[in-house]
C-alpha cells in the first residue's frame, strides 16, 4: 500500500507492520487466504454483502476440470483418463485422492502447474473487465496464495486463520468434516500440503482471527473492508 503501515488494532483483527508497498492506481486488488477450513469463503459472504467484487481463485481453478480447456487436456494427458467421471469430467475426489496421498510424488505440483496458469490467466482478464466497469476495489479468495507467488500481483493480504492449538485443530477438522465429509486423515494432507498458519500470518498484512462467532465475524470483516480501503485512498 502505498501509505505507510502502522498496526490498528480492532475487533480481532490486526494489521500488521509492513513496509510501504507500490503506489496504487485507481483499483485495490485484495488477496484473501487463509487455512483449510479458516472460514474464507464465510468471509466472502459477509464482503458480497458489503459491496465487495469477490473473485473465487478455486472455483475457477476448477473450471479446468471441464472438458474443452488447455488445462484439462493437460491434466488428462498427466494422469490418465482413469480420473474421469462417466461424463469426462474430472473427478475431483479421485484427483485428490492421487495428489494428496503420496506427498512425495511431485503429483501435486506437477498438477498446480497447469492449474495456476491457468486460474491466473482467467483472473487477469475479470480484473480488466472489473477495472473497465470503473470498480475501485476487487477482492481474490485463495487459498494457496503465496504457495501460488499471487502475494506479487495483489495489494493487499488477508489471511484469515482459527488460532492454534488444540481447540483450533479439533474446530477446524469439525468444520471442514461437516462441509466437505472430509475425515480428519484427510484433512491433515491437506493441511500438510499448505503453508502454516504461523507462516501465513508472517507474510500477511491483516490478519482475521476467526474464534468466535459469525456474528463477531462480521464485525471483523466489516473493520477490515473499510479500513483497507481507507488506507489505500
Ligand atoms: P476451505 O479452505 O476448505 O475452502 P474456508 O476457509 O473457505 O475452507 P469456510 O467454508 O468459510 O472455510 O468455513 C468452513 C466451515 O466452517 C463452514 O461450514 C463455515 O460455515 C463454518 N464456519 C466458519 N467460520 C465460522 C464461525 N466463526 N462460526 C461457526 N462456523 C464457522
Amino acid at each position: 500500500m502505498h501509505q505507510s503501515s502502522s498496526v490498528l488494532s480492532a475487533t480481532g483483527t490486526r494489521w500488521l507492520d509492513r513496509p510501504a508497498g507500490p503506489p496504487m492506481t485507481q483499483r485495490l486488488t485484495i488477496g484473501l487466504t487463509g487455512g483449510i477450513g479458516s472460514g474464507k469463503t464465510e468471509v466472502t459472504h459477509i464482503l458480497r454483502e458489503l459491496g465487495a467484487v469477490v473473485i473465487d481463485a478455486d472455483g475457477i481453478a476448477h473450471l479446468s476440470y471441464r472438458p474443452g480447456t488447455p488445462a484439462y487436456e493437460a491434466i488428462v494427458r498427466l494422469f490418465g483418463r482413469d480420473i474421469l467421471d462417466g461424463s469426462g469430467v474430472i473427478d475431483r475426489g479421485r484427483l485428490g485422492t492421487i495428489v494428496f496421498s503420496d506427498p512425495g510424488s511431485g503429483r501435486r505440483e506437477k498438477l498446480e502447474a497447469i492449474v495456476w496458469p491457468a486460474t491466473r490467466e482467467w483472473i487477469e482478464g475479470r480484473l480488466a473487465k472489473e477495472e473497465g466497469r470503473g470498480t475501485r476495489a476487487v477482492v481474490i479468495e485463495v487459498s494457496k496464495l503465496f504457495e501460488a507467488g499471487w502475494d506479487q500481483f495483489v495489494d493487499v493480504v488477508w489471511a484469515v486463520e482459527v488460532p492454534p492449538g488444540d481447540a483450533g485443530n479439533s474446530e477446524i477438522a469439525r468444520r471442514v468434516q461437516a462441509r466437505s465429509g472430509f475425515d480428519e486423515a484427510r484433512t491433515r494432507e491437506r493441511v500438510a500440503a499448505q503453508m502454516t498458519r504461523e507462516e501465513r500470518i508472517e507474510r500477511a498484512d491483516l490478519v482475521i482471527e476467526n474464534a468466535a462467532t459469525l456474528d463477531f465475524l462480521r464485525e471483523q470483516v466489516k473493520t477490515a473492508w473499510q479500513t483497507t480501503r481507507a488506507r489505500s485512498e
